[in-house]
């Protein structure tokens, strides 16, 4: 079996394979790893799309995108965790809405968002390669509320792993909070940070780039920075696809743009599908595809608190693609994106980015309409963010084909909107991953480096 190796798109670090790309995290360049050829796909994976099986093909996908660096009994492992903690039999089910209109439920796992997917696959596959190595991980993730908490349940009470989570104070619903920090879990350390999510990812940057922080430990992020995080979120894509007849167009509402890179890599492995990234208000990822200037604004708050990101991490990854993997080029244009909150895209990326992936801003009213009318029309009962990518479905010119909006959060995560959009009480979904009244455990901090590490265990 072969040994996939994945680089930086900074160009300046060595390629490594899947298992230290997972426990790294972020490139020691500062770049993000991307695989050094993609996958294409292969029999395995067509089977299973065929057949329906959600598990198998999370299994050969994982499997060519680990190749021999992890032992095969832990990717297998990885994928059957998903059937056994999901509480859907096709785990990411794939329901029609209208005409040739579905919705790709991602939140049938324990924290009820699409987080849950690719976080629990991590852990079974982060402390595989953990036992390989004998080492304990400090494990950072910043979160608009979902993957932290699909990060404490994934990881409460992994043996070699310690975990924090910073969370924008007061900037995650009430639900989410308590999903994060009623844990018992002793490895787990909850922080509210006082600034908005993209202060406590850039928080995360700058203590991953900090050995002395992790007292002999080594130090890595569960954030869509980590490529294992969107390998896991790959299936779902191919499995939507083998599902459906025609080219679909895949509507993703968009934060930090994980989620839509992974359904761009699943057609870089060969799927046959189109993209378009439903952003709110944070609108700077659609500013960049109209203008070509890619530009930070303070975040503003919005119904979809989880899409509050100003600056998308995986967009550094679109633009290495679209620059034909040019690392020079990616590293000067984020280097003085980094430096100064602003950068121009050259026309010829420009141009290749136009063609692979559209974008929309879609505004709170727009998102709540949609939310109204999937309600009227349809009787269905939807989150804040599937209603930035349903709001943006509809918006949209008539497209041929299928098109599938991916809900990422079950309605009860945000029941606020379901009462001011639809004056309705959303009901609980299956499993929720509450521990009934347990206290709330976290610690206020502000938003600098000082404060941070002082509560770090
Ligand atoms: C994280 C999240 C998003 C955005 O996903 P990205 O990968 O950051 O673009 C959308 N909806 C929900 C419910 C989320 O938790």
């Amino acid at each position: 079996m072969s040994r996939p190796r994945y680089l930086s798109t900074r160009g300046r670090a060595p390629a490594v394979d899947f298992a230290a790309a997972l426990l790294d995290g972020l490139a020691p360049d500062g770049g993000l790893h991307l695989p050094e050829t993609w996958p294409g796909l292969d029999d395995h994976m067509s089977a299973a799309m065929a057949a329906g099986d959600y598990v198998g093909l999370t299994r050969a996908v994982l499997s060519a995108f680990v190749g021999d660096a992890l032992p095969s009994e832990a990717v297998d492992r990885a994928a059957r965790r998903l059937g056994e903690v999901f509480d859907h039999a096709e785990v990411t089910p794939l329901v029609p809405l209208a005409d040739d209109l579905w919705i790709l439920e991602l939140f049938h796992g324990p924290t009820a968002a699409f987080k849950d997917v690719a976080m629990q696959v991590m852990a079974v596959l982060m402390d595989a390669a953990l036992a390989a190595t004998g080492e304990r991980l400090l494990l950072f993730t910043a979160t608009s509320g979902d993957t932290g908490a699909a990060a404490v349940h994934a990881f409460a009470h992994a043996p070699s792993i310690d975990l924090v989570v910073l969370h924008p104070l007061d900037r995650v619903s009430p639900v989410q909070r308590r999903q994060m920090t009623t844990t018992d879990a002793p490895n787990v350390t909850n922080l509210a940070v006082e600034g908005d999510f993209d202060a406590c990812q850039a928080l995360v940057k700058v203590l991953l780039a900090d050995p002395a922080l992790a007292k002999g430990r080594r130090a890595s992020s569960v954030n869509s920075i980590n490529w294992g995080r969107l390998a896991g979120q790959i299936p779902y894509y191919l499995a939507a696809c083998g599902k459906l007849s025609g080219r679909p167009r895949f509507i993703v509402p968009t934060g930090n743009f994980g989620d839509a890179f992974a359904g761009w890599a699943a057609r870089a492995m060969g799927a046959e599908l189109d993209l378009l990234a439903a952003v709110n208000a944070n609108d700077a990822l659609a500013r960049a595809l109209s203008t070509g200037v890619y530009a930070r604004a303070p975040a503003i708050e919005t119904a979809s608190v989880s899409m509050d990101v100003q600056a998308p991490s995986n967009f550094e990854r679109l633009v290495f693609e679209a620059s034909g993997r040019d690392a020079g080029l990616t590293r000067t244009l984020f280097t003085a994106f980094a430096r100064d909150g602003r950068m121009v895209i050259p026309p010829e990326v420009l141009a290749a980015l136009k063609a692979q992936i559209s974008a929309v801003s879609i505004d709170d009213d727009t998102a709540m309409a949609a939310a109204r009318r999937a309600q009227a029309e349809f009787g269905r009962l939807i989150c804040p963010h599937t209603a930035v990518a349903l709001g943006a479905a509809w918006d949209a010119p008539v497209h041929e084909g299928p098109t599938v909006v991916l809900s990422t959060a079950h309605p009860a995560k945000f029941p606020a909107f379901a009462r001011t959009a639809l004056g309705r009480e959303p009901g609980s979904p299956p499993s929720f991953g509450l521990t009934g009244e347990a206290p709330e455990r976290f610690a206020v901090v502000a938003a600098d480096l000082v404060a941070v590490r002082a509560h770090l265990p």
